[in-house]
């Protein structure tokens, strides 16, 4: 499972991020409505990608 400070970095630039609750919290993956399943993943299966992503800019 990845840690906060990446599902955070993630969350921020994914252009599929659903939060679950409008509160202000800030963007993250493990608040976000594709994050489930019993081992928490993305559903979309896109979270390695984003992660890529992040790591060339
Ligand atoms: S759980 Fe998936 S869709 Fe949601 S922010 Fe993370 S990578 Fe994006």
């Amino acid at each position: 499972m990845p840690n906060e400070d990446q599902m955070r970095a993630v969350g921020e630039t994914c252009t599929e991020y659903w939060p679950i609750d409008e509160d202000g919290s800030p963007a993250s993956c493990s608040n976000c409505n594709y994050w489930e399943g019993d081992d928490l993943k993305c559903e979309l299966d896109i979270f390695e990608l984003q992660l890529t992503n992040l790591d060339q800019t």
